[in-house]
């Protein structure tokens, strides 16, 4: 048979996790990610990341959904909440185990903390005992049989950022798929949903983009094809730091959506156009170029 190209109509999304209101950087990532969808005449999801519980004030994804309406930013179909997906997440996890590509690490802290973020695979040649806490680990190296045509070295084109590579062994190891303190891994949640719910195209913030080969590893073992990722200059505050809620950046204020719209727009490098949201939303849509954002940074 021959090759054959396969155009999946395009299916984006923006996926917050709820742990805290939106507050500026986040609403230029929904902004860019919605304008995208629009552009490719796609759909837009709104998927609530709250798989941390510890971590997510109550009434956090309903202050984001507000705040994306007040925008214009209307999603497509039903919001998707991660916290009902445990079954999904579970039987991706018993398959990984079955096919031996994973192993209990109970590795503290202080054994990690020199490792700087790429495991050497102790628990792997140690393994813990069965009855203590342990987080799961998936296997990026010496895979069995099946696997071994995978190659963990991950190259992926990112429309913003250009070619990018990264050698799994090297730059995280074999990386956790469920916590130790029970909570499934952003890594795993987020790659079971994506292909689950068919997303063609990811745009999100480069603070992410460390993460996207893992992912693109999951779905070469869960024999899906991976989506396009655009990744987009995280803002920074007058400091250069990235705005986040631990350094305090303030929550995006629902009764000015025009300004902040505008100021969103101006943020991705596009002039914005006037008159009320729906016109400056369906002009952005027309107008966003990744392209040009690249230089912009
Ligand atoms: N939930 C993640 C966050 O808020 C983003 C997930 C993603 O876009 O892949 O940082």
């Amino acid at each position: 048979m021959k090759n054959q190209t396969v155009i999946r109509p395009y299916v984006g999304r923006f996926a917050p996790s709820p742990t805290g209101p939106l507050h500026f950087g986040s609403l230029v990532c929904a902004l860019a990610s919605y304008l995208d969808a629009k552009q490719h005449n796609g759909k837009w999801l709104l998927r609530i990341e709250d798989i941390d519980p510890p971590r997510e004030p109550p009434g956090a994804a309903d202050a984001i959904k507000r705040t994306l309406e007040s925008h214009g930013l209307f999603w497509d179909g039903e919001v998707r909440y991660q916290s009902t997906r445990s079954e999904a997440y579970w039987e991706c996890l018993n398959k990984l185990a079955t096919l031996d590509l994973t192993y209990p690490c109970n590795c503290t802290r202080a054994r990690l903390a020199p490792l700087r973020g790429c495991y050497g695979g102790y628990c792997r040649r140690n393994p813990p005992s069965q009855n203590e806490p342990c987080a799961l680990r998936l296997k990026v190296t010496d895979l069995p049989a099946a696997f071994r045509h995978l190659d963990n070295q991950i190259e992926f084109y990112d429309r913003i950022c250009g070619l990018q590579r990264e050698n799994l062994a090297e730059a995280s190891g074999d990386f956790v798929i469920h916590r130790k303190d029970g909570l499934f891994a952003y890594q795993l949640a987020v790659v079971v949903d994506d292909i689950d719910q068919n997303i063609t195209d990811i745009v999100r913030g480069d603070d992410l983009l460390d993460t996207t080969a893992r992912q693109i590893f999951l779905y070469h073992i869960l024999g899906h094809t991976p989506p396009t990722y655009a990744h987009i200059p995280v803002i920074k505050d007058s400091n250069g730091n990235k705005l986040s809620k631990q350094n305090h950046a303030p929550a995006v204020n629902d009764a000015t959506p025009l300004q902040n719209l505008c100021n969103a727009l101006l943020a991705l490098g596009v002039q914005p156009a006037e008159g009320s949201i729906e016109d400056i939303l369906n002009e952005a849509a027309e107008t966003m170029s990744f392209a040009q954002n690249a230089s912009i940074d």
